[in-house]
């Protein structure tokens, strides 16, 4: 068998998109290079700005961790951890326990957020009321997560948000936005856009890595895996078209890297004026679509079903 492509050593992983056989130390390398350049190719972060990095406590976000306070450990206090607790009994504490315990072994500070303190019920609570609903538990919990996000960079002073979406969340969400007739949502997934409804950019510096990379990463840097899923996952679509890639993948190597290219090449073509205009929500103040934000609309219906405090 043939060695490390880059230094001759002990093979580790090899990439099947690219042929290239890599030892473990040149494939973690490899994966804080990929990431110093999708960061520098779509100008994400710019020099001394400080960015709060989302960690869920999952494998990608610890990933993450890890690989930005590497590329910017030298300016000390440019990364800080953000993390935002659901309130879902049984579910988060584990992966909240993984944030803490990396940021605290890297010196990185870290604020976590709750549902319960910014909106005053927990997931838990909110998803009392399910049968009521027509909207996802994940789509449901991912408007006010965003809005936690928001509120956690707002308070640790960062100016741009790093998510941990790797290159197949990428290339899924561009997938299902078509199946789902979803097109004014693609201006979403440029790199370089910014939404004007968040205070704060958001960036995907993993956005250039394939999934299984990340993991790997992960794993050999000893970092834990959430042994739990969240109880209310439901991913419908997505599933489906994360198979289908995966399966595309290996008849194919390397589809879903032309499948990120094409789908960058049209997302650049959109016109960006087709974006949601933006007016001040009229309970929150925060850029809306509609007169009153979905954070302040769905919390008006969660208020209505839950007792809260009782
Ligand atoms: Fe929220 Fe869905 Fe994540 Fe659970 S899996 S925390 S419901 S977004
Ligand atoms: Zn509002």
């Amino acid at each position: 068998m043939t060695g490390c492509s880059r230094c001759g050593g002990k093979p580790f992983y090899t990439r099947r998109y690219s042929g290239e056989t890599l030892c473990a130390s040149c494939f973690r390398e490899s994966i804080v290079q990929k990431t110093r350049k999708t960061v520098s190719k779509y100008k994400m972060i710019s020099a001394g700005e400080r960015v709060a990095v989302a960690v869920s406590g999952g494998k990608d976000s610890l990933s993450l961790l890890r690989v930005l306070n590497e590329l910017y450990r030298p300016r000390r206090n440019q990364i800080v951890a953000i993390s935002v607790d659901e309130g879902v009994a049984g579910y988060r504490d584990e992966a909240l326990d993984h944030a803490r315990s990396l940021a605290s072994e890297l010196g990185v500070e870290q604020v976590v957020v709750s549902y319960k303190d910014l909106f005053g019920f927990s997931l838990d609570e909110a998803l009392d009321w399910k049968e009521d609903r027509d909207v996802s538990s994940c789509s449901f919990c991912g408007v006010f997560r965003r809005r936690a996000i928001d509120e956690a960079a707002v308070r640790v002073r960062a100016s741009v948000v790093a998510t941990a979406h790797n290159l197949d969340d990428y290339v899924q969400t561009f997938m299902m936005n078509l199946m789902h007739g979803d097109i004014a949502r693609l201006a979403w997934l440029d790199p370089t856009y910014a939404d004007d409804s968040f205070p704060v950019r958001r960036v995907k510096p993993f956005m250039e890595i394939y999934e299984e990379e990340v993991a790997l990463f992960a794993f050999q840097a000893g970092l834990p895996f959430q042994s739990i899923s969240c109880p209310y996952m439901h991913e419908g679509l997505r599933t489906e078209v994360r198979d289908y890639l995966n399966m595309m993948e290996a008849n194919h190597p390397g589809i879903k890297n032309v499948l990120l290219r094409s789908a960058l090449d049209v997302i650049s073509r959109y016109p960006r004026s087709t974006g949601r205009a933006s007016v001040p929500c009229s309970n929150c103040g925060r850029p809306s679509s509609s007169a009153l934000c979905s954070v302040c609309r769905m919390k008006a219906a969660v208020e209505e079903h839950v007792k809260l405090g009782a």
